[in-house]
């Protein structure tokens, strides 16, 4: 069974360097099982709940990128920072009514799951001269709850979505289940995994889907094994949040 590890605060510039260090080891360990080379995998801090004073020590000690689940509080932290020029990914679910904040800072959107989205996004890139990086998310796991598209959809989707010229795909993004069961939760990148092979022969020109971001706190080095190319860590770097997953991802407990 994985083990469910409790999180410290992390709240001086030493116990961020420690965090970054013990995970950046862990990476590097899970790359050698496999035959990886360690920079192939990109370190992505989710920094959901963390405040402003906090995230600036970790972009001191050299990150400047972040993953943010919601974009309002993405954008807040985005214009609060905007001295430090960091890169702000957004994460999670996109509701049509925030399509035009992502489109104004945002540097790259991992959970691209419609077409109605993807066109609105394309249309206020146009007005903000933008452009921006895309994963689209897949639902990995069969649970009806999570968002992203089913595996079968994603060929069509790619399809509708090719001639929108300010969404650049880069890759594909999942959660895997949330379980105990690391055979489970392998299953889930594995399929990722595959589904970008089959995909990668009929790609339309200017589309990759090289990246996989797939694996968090509880499951990056699994995720390493099957080929992760970014890691999504929140918690193991920043400390435990004090709300449960199911604020922030659907049909959790
Ligand atoms: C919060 C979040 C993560 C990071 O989860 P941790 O358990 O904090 O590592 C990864 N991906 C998404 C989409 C998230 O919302």
């Amino acid at each position: 069974m994985l083990q469910r590890p409790v999180y410290p605060k992390a709240t001086s510039l030493e116990e961020f360097r420690e965090n970054f260090a013990q995970i950046q080891a862990r990476i590097v360990q899970a790359c050698e099982r496999v035959g990886r080379d360690p920079g192939t995998v990109r370190l992505l801090p989710v920094s959901k709940t963390v405040d402003e004073e906090r995230i600036r020590m970790v972009a001191s000690l050299g990150y400047s990128q972040f993953g943010e689940n919601k974009v309002q509080e993405a954008q807040t932290k985005a214009d609060a920072m905007q001295d430090l020029n960091l890169h702000w990914a957004v994460i999670g679910h996109l509701q049509t009514n925030k399509v035009k904040y992502v489109a104004r800072f945002a540097s790259e959107f991992q959970a691209l799951d419609s077409l109605r989205v993807a066109e609105l996004l394309d249309a206020r890139l146009e007005i903000e001269d933008r452009y921006l990086d895309v994963h689209i998310q897949i639902n990995t796991s069969g649970e009806e709850s999570k968002y992203g598209l089913a595996p079968q959809e994603l060929a069509d989707f790619i399809q509708s979505i090719k001639d929108l010229k300010r969404i650049r795909v880069k890759g594909l993004m999942t959660l895997a289940i949330l379980s105990g069961d690391p055979v489970k939760v392998r299953q889930c990148f594995v399929l990722l995994r595959q589904l970008r092979e089959q995909m990668q022969t009929n790609l339309p020109e200017h589309m990759r889907l090289d990246d996989l971001s797939m694996g968090m706190s509880g499951d990056f080095e699994i995720a390493i094994e099957e080929g992760a190319t970014t890691v999504r860590i929140g918690q193991a770097l920043f400390g435990a949040r004090a709300l449960p997953d199911s604020h922030y991802w659907p049909g959790i407990n």
